[in-house]
């Protein structure tokens, strides 16, 4: 049969998935030994049943009845009863802390009668109406649904009329009043009486608890945090202890360290004679937890032990809850306490110094986001303004300067030493000087793989993109946020790229230590505090390892930044962005080009320009893979664009004057190359097909630049990748070109120049039909943003922006898949595809190069597929460095 009710003395820290995070650990505590006010716990199990049948599980009140039975034996008193009550609490605990997100009901088992039982027993007839008063006011709002605002406003009136301040200047008389005013208001606004049983008070209260794990609250704060609706809260049933029974009681909340710093020592706050709920409210004065040690260093040197028990058990930093009623310590709840980043990558030094832990669990307890949060430089937003808008959070950092709408004028100011940020509605490969010259870019439209979101995160540029609120007017130089506020070109904005925010005027920033530390590439000797934590935990993090990390660039200094980053290699250099700036003038020849002969000549001046690149790379990254993509985008991205063009045609005709022929010319191969749907067009392998001479000019240069680089004493390693190939045939063609060209290069050049040649998988055929593709290809790489896009159907550049919001509060999926991978779909085309590619080809490479290379969890997932090497962003490869490693654990 199933059980739904542990008592304390059944249960451990192991239960937390049936007993929820707190009553697991009450259990715990009192195995330890510890003092605990006796207790019990009912079941998510009970919950889940609750949940789904709308009724109570059978046997559950039973089980309950035994267990209250128990406690009451205990204490050598019943509950509610008249000469002297036991009192109890009843709390929510998930198996993942929700704090406030629940409801908690104190008090149980006061009722007109033994409310004078209490009184007489403790002496006190004030307290023990407050109790009464505090119990009718939580019971009446949680359990019976009574707009908790009514309670406050008789409250409030009560004390007007008193002329009270506080409600501490009430008196026991003042409150048996207000208790009389809550019953009114309770049978005013449901018909009902406030229940006089502490049974049926007990009963509903659980109810209720189970209730609370649906309400509104709780779902919105489990979306963001992504915690499962299924898994339903626990409830602990406790006897009452009083911290508010006098200046010899109170109650505090202390921590083993500091959890901002992990530093050790005693941390916390203390409040005489109070209840535990009137600390965490802030609404008296706490004394810091040292106070204690004069006040009562009895029950301070208890604690003290306690705690210290407690952290050599949990081997952790632990965060407690106590009250002390009349010089007697309980201890009400631990756990393993919430912390900074920087104090996590502290704690897991310090611990595993202490021995406590060892290296790997110290790994274990960092993560990849934390460091993320502490390579960038953060604002301090304390005491500053509301955002002006949102966004996403497309690359993290905080930056601040001016908003300029063009880039050409962000690389005027820049030049002239002002900050800017560089506002578009999005960017475009021609805005790129202006993304290099400023210090952050803002977009309104445009998803995390847009083309803002993905240069900005290569080149660790903060970035917030499809802050779709703002109207971005670039013609007028200005933009308007949601309140109205219009921000001028010139204007002073701080834009906060980890939380996807934007700021008006400049918010004062926080430097980071932790990048300028990676940033030279150090080692982990000469470093200090957080700074030598990082150090240490990538140190370890690079001994357990099974996958490599790569870096996406496209550029020596790029490539030179991720080596110092660890990256060992370039994953993806996508070539497109060796295009730009004035070599786009030659690729418009190339395209435009109406013979074989001016083809020839416009391919003919763009490869010693595409040697140049390679070579460099190749020498930033001797000795060390080069993954070099041949061109992917659809041409018409090196084209003008084609409503600018046809209206400035337009306007050219409109004044009596003849279009430039370059310009008639332009707009006819514009509209012959359009497409309704580019990214599903001509581009990728496709354009190797299509475009004569394309792929013999990129492979000679690539072969030239390798045979430059063997002359010269270097090891380059290029390897040659070819994107979006859906069939065997594609690559066929394309590897057979690369072969022959090579072949050439070598004879002429008298150097032997050999590359791998691979591609790319990020189409679902290629992933299903990889077992051919791998007959041909002697890596794989896979481009999970076009295999992500194609999978589901979804528009990379727009979806994100436009309808995920509405996907995410429906809980269609709990995080883009565009930035997590997608387990379920686009992760199983992978892992199909490495046992079909490997089947074929048993020492096949794998590697990943969308953008989920350098997202922690997807790094994980990577992991397990058997993948050999994860490629990113330079500024993410610490973090793949460090989650590759916490993943091999
Ligand atoms: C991909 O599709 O995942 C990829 C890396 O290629 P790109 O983002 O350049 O399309
Ligand atoms: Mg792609």
């Amino acid at each position: 049969m199933v059980r739904y009710v542990y008592d304390f003395t059944e249960g451990g820290r192991e239960m937390a998935g049936l007993l929820g995070g707190k009553g697991s650990n009450l259990a715990e505590m009192t195995r330890l030994g510890l003092p605990v006010p006796p207790g019990f716990v009912i079941t998510t199990d009970a919950c889940r049943a609750f949940l789904t049948t709308g009724g109570e599980p059978a046997g559950m009140s039973r089980e309950v009845s035994d267990h209250l039975r128990a406690v009451e034996e205990a204490a050598g008193r019943l509950l509610g009863q008249r000469d002297d009550p036991l009192l109890l609490s009843v709390r929510s605990g998930a198996r993942f802390s929700m704090p406030g997100m629940m409801e908690t009901i104190l008090d149980i088992g006061l009722n007109d009668d033994s409310v004078l039982g209490l009184a007489k027993v403790s002496g006190s007839e004030r307290f023990a109406w407050d109790s009464y008063r505090r119990l009718v006011q939580m019971f009446g709002s949680t359990v019976m649904g009574v707009d908790g605002r009514l309670f406050e406003r008789a409250m409030a009136e009560l004390k007007d009329r008193r002329g009270a301040r506080d409600d501490v200047h009430l008196d026991a008389g003042d409150l048996a009043e207000l208790v009389e005013t809550y019953k009114t208001v309770i049978r005013r606004e449901t018909g009902e009486d406030f229940p006089q049983s502490p049974a049926e008070q007990l009963r509903r209260s659980i109810l209720a608890v189970f209730e609370s794990w649906n309400g509104e609250r709780a779902r919105l704060y489990r979306r963001r945090e992504h915690i499962s609706d299924d898994l339903g809260t626990a409830v602990s049933v406790q006897r009452m202890v009083f911290g508010n029974l006098g200046p010899d009681s109170g109650s505090g909340v202390a921590f083993t360290r500091d959890p901002a710093t992990g530093r050790p020592g005693l941390y916390g706050d203390y409040l005489p004679n109070a209840q535990g709920e009137d600390v965490v409210a802030g609404i008296r004065n706490t004394v810091p937890l040292g106070e204690l040690e004069r006040l009562d260093p009895g029950s301070y040197a208890r604690l003290r032990a306690h705690m210290e028990t407690l952290e050599r058990h949990y081997r952790d930093l632990c965060d407690i809850e106590f009250t002390i009623e009349r010089g007697t310590l309980w201890m009400l709840q631990t756990r393993v306490g919430k912390r900074t980043a920087e104090a996590a990558f502290a704690l897991a030094s310090a611990l595993a110094d202490e021995g406590l832990i060892t290296p790997d669990e110290g790994l274990a307890r960092v993560s990849g986001e934390g460091l993320a949060r502490l390579m960038f430089p953060r604002f301090d937003t304390s005491g500053h303004a509301d955002p002006l808008a949102r966004g996403l959070p497309a690359s993290p950092g905080a930056a601040v300067g001016a908003a300029v709408f063009h880039s050409a004028e962000a690389v005027r100011r820049a030049a002239a030493g002002e900050k800017v940020v560089l506002v578009r509605q999005e960017t475009t490969p021609d805005d790129l000087p202006g993304m290099i010259a400023a210090q952050a870019v803002l977009t309104s439209r445009g998803g995390k793989t847009s083309h803002a979101a993905v240069v900005a995160r290569g080149m660790g540029k903060v970035c917030v993109c499809g802050a779709e609120e703002l109207t971005v007017d670039t013609g007028a130089r200005r933009f308007t946020a949601p309140d109205g506020t219009v921000v001028e070109e010139g204007t002073v904005i701080s834009v906060d790229g980890s939380a996807g925010a934007v700021y008006p005027g400049s918010v004062p920033l926080v430097d980071s230590a932790v990048m300028r530390f990676l940033e030279t590439g150090g080692t982990d000797e000469g470093t200090a505090g957080v700074v030598d934590a990082v150090a240490r935990a990538l140190a370890r993090a690079d001994t357990v390892r099974r996958l490599e990390v790569r870096a996406n660039a496209d550029t020596p200094e790029d490539a030179a930044r991720a080596r110092r980053f660890g990256a060992q290699g370039i994953g993806l250099c996508r070539t497109e962005h060796m295009f730009l700036g004035e070599r786009r003038k030659l690729v418009e020849e190339m395209i435009l080009a109406d013979s074989d002969v001016t083809r020839d000549r416009a391919l003919a001046a763009l490869l010693p320009l595409q040697r140049r690149d390679f070579t460099a790379i190749l020498e930033a990254m001797d000795g060390l893979p080069v993954t070099i993509r041949l061109l992917d985008p659809p041409l018409h991205e090196f084209l003008p664009d084609r409503t600018d063009l046809a209206v400035r045609i337009a306007a050219t005709e409109a004044r009596g004057d003849l279009p430039a022929a370059h310009d008639a010319e332009l707009l006819t191969a514009v509209n012959r190359m359009h497409e309704e749907n580019p990214m599903l067009g001509l581009r990728g392998v496709r354009l190797g097909l299509v475009v004569p001479g394309l792929v013999a000019m990129q492979v000679r240069a690539i072969g030239e630049a390798v045979a430059e680089r063997l002359r010269a004493g270097g090891a380059p390693r290029a390897e040659i990748m070819v994107p979006l190939v859906g069939d065997v045939r594609e690559l066929r063609i394309v590897r057979d070109e690369v072969r022959r060209v090579l072949a050439e290069v070598s004879e002429e050049s008298g150097v032997p120049v050999d590359c791998p040649v691979g591609t790319m998988i990020e189409l679902p055929r290629a992933a299903l039909t990889a077992g051919r593709i791998a007959g041909e290809a002697e890596f794989f790489s896979f481009g999970t943003n076009d295999l992500t896009q194609t999978t589901w159907g979804f528009s990379r550049d727009d979806v994100e922006a436009e309808f995920f919001s509405a996907y995410l509060d429906k809980g269609v999926f709990p995080v883009s898949p565009f930035e997590t991978i997608d387990r379920d779909g686009v992760g199983r085309l992978v892992t199909i595809a490495v046992a079909e590619g490997r089947a074929a080809r048993p020492d096949l490479k794998i590697g990943v190069c969308g953008e989920h290379g350098g997202d922690p969890e997807s790094v994980h997932f990577f992991h397990f597929a058997g993948l050999d090497y994860v490629s990113c962003s330079p500024f993410r490869v610490p973090v793949a460095r460090l989650e590759a490693g916490r993943a091999a654990l």
